[in-house]
């Protein structure tokens, strides 16, 4: 994600409660129990959810743009990972009409502020796999964030209608395992009116001709964390072509995208390809961008698609948002107070693009910030910043902290370990001290004072590690 504009959160953020104990589950000969209702991080205790491990979800939806109404079929398949007496999804609004479990009819209710918990008719056994097929319909609202504003599903002014948000975005259309723990293929099928276009994650599938109108087809084979799904449905212009590799790229702006924006994504194949010398091979599927014409307050990196602001149609961002499809998609956090390994990183990245492209000198630039540096600045924190806080100090601090290790492990360790870790946790979660072990190992040295004082800490550095090497300061 990166923000449009600094925008200053309310001063108090709720601390997180603590609740998302794990019930049943338990030893072997434990009597079938309920999936524990959330997926155990420390911001978000409810999002997401335990005792299965979702493999696809088949999503089918209608959608009129002139009433704004969903109709939605999902099909979430899916393993056991305990005897389950019940289980829930998570989906905010919206009304539940019916759900199957393994084509059996099951018992649901809704709880909470989006549980919905199933009882299937025979109880799941730890290992199984089995179908969950929920239909639902209504009018999808967004979740409104203090600083991000609307996140999820959102009216665009021409009629249209896009989904993006982070940390929740997914549970405002579709019922939905939403933790970036469990990754899953995505197929959508999305039948509109003929006149409205559609794009979403992954690789085209064709359109077909149905009396509602016409029905587009996607297919993401690369597992998504929920988050990082979108369709966006309006009258696009669609560019279509190829990596080298073959790739599909397929783009889509909205009408009145400017001629600047467009000369800007015609040059993706360059970027990913820059990307890839630095973080490894291109890990995703597909390629693209979704380029919205609201002046929405962030972009987001969908995968393999990000999904641009009206005000955000730039190189720097266009590179930021692809720089997350290693960091931050096919790497995704373990928890949301590891937020750095996305955004860190993705920020940094647009520095390595200035320092190729322009012959920008880094080392001034690091310099020149830290010379303006603030106390506040320094006060904010890269490594569990508290839930809210997520989005703020990682864009600013976050860069200044990587040129610093940098310097602190030399250029070739440090080359090779942005180049090495997206693809040994490829498809997988991390978590900062596990990238900080990392790259201890890779450079052989102790990093806990640096990382003590550059990511877990809020005060600034010593100059030991504010100048390491031949990062010397300004005279
Ligand atoms: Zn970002």
């Amino acid at each position: 994600m990166s923000r449009n504009k600094r925008w200053r959160r309310p001063a108090a953020v709720a601390a997180a409660v603590l609740t998302g104990l794990a019930i049943g589950g338990g030893t072997a000969s434990a009597a079938p129990g309920p999936g524990s209702d959330g997926a155990g991080d420390g911001y978000y205790p409810q999002d997401g959810n335990g005792g299965y491990d979702v493999a696809d979800y088949n999503l089918t939806v209608g959608y009129d743009p002139a009433t704004h109404q969903l109709d939605g079929v999902q099909v979430v398949t899916a393993r056991a990972e305990q005897d389950l007496s019940s289980f829930n999804l998570d989906l905010s609004g919206l009304t539940v009409t019916s759900v199957k479990v393994n084509d059996l009819t099951a018992k649901f209710t809704r709880t909470g502020e989006h549980e919905l918990v199933i009882t299937p008719a025979r109880t799941l056994s730890r290992g199984q796999k089995f179908t969950a097929e929920i239909a639902y319909n209504g009018v999808p609202k967004a979740i409104n964030d203090p600083l991000l504003g609307a996140n999820g599903w959102q009216y665009a002014a021409s009629g249209g209608a896009f989904a993006a948000g982070e940390p929740k975005s997914a549970t405002t259309w579709y019922p939905v395992n939403d933790t970036p723990r469990d990754k899953a293929t995505f197929h959508l099928a999305v039948t509109v009116p003929d006149e409205w276009g559609v794009i979403a994650n992954g690789r085209e599938e064709g359109t077909t001709k149905t009396e509602a109108g016409t029905t587009h087809r996607w297919a993401e084979s690369t597992p998504v964390v929920p988050y990082m799904t979108t369709v966006a449905i309006d009258k696009w212009e669609f560019h279509r072509s190829q990596l080298a590799d073959g790739t599909p790229v397929v783009d889509a702006f909205a009408p009145g995208t400017s001629a600047t924006t467009k000369a800007a994504e015609a040059r993706l194949p360059e970027v990913l390809d820059f990307l890839s010398s630095k973080f490894g091979p291109y890990p995703v599927d597909a390629a693209g961008g979704i380029f919205l014409a609201e002046p929405i307050g962030f972009s987001l990196e969908t995968l393999s698609r990000p999904i641009y602001s009206g005000r955000a149609g730039n190189l720097q961002t266009i590179v930021h948002e692809n720089a997350h499809q290693w960091y931050g998609d096919s790497v995704a956090v373990q928890s949301w107070k590891d937020v750095c390994l996305n955004e860190c990183f993705a920020s940094y990245a647009t520095w390595l693009w200035s320092e190729y492209n322009e012959n920008q000198n880094l080392d001034d630039r690091y310099r020149s910030q830290v010379a303006q540096a603030s106390d506040q600045f320094w006060a904010g924190k890269l490594y569990d910043m508290g839930p809210g806080n997520e989005f703020t100090s990682v864009y600013s601090k976050g860069p200044l902290a990587l040129h610093a290790l940098r310097h602190q492990i030399g250029e070739a360790a440090f080359g090779k370990v942005l180049k090495t870790w997206p693809t040994l946790h490829r498809n997988g979660n991390a978590t900062l001290p596990e990238f900080q072990n990392y790259a201890s190992v890779v450079s052989g040295q102790n990093l806990q004072g640096f990382f003590d004082t550059w990511f877990y800490g809020n005060t600034k550095p010593s100059a030991q590690y504010l100048y390491p090497g031949s990062l010397t300061p300004r005279t």
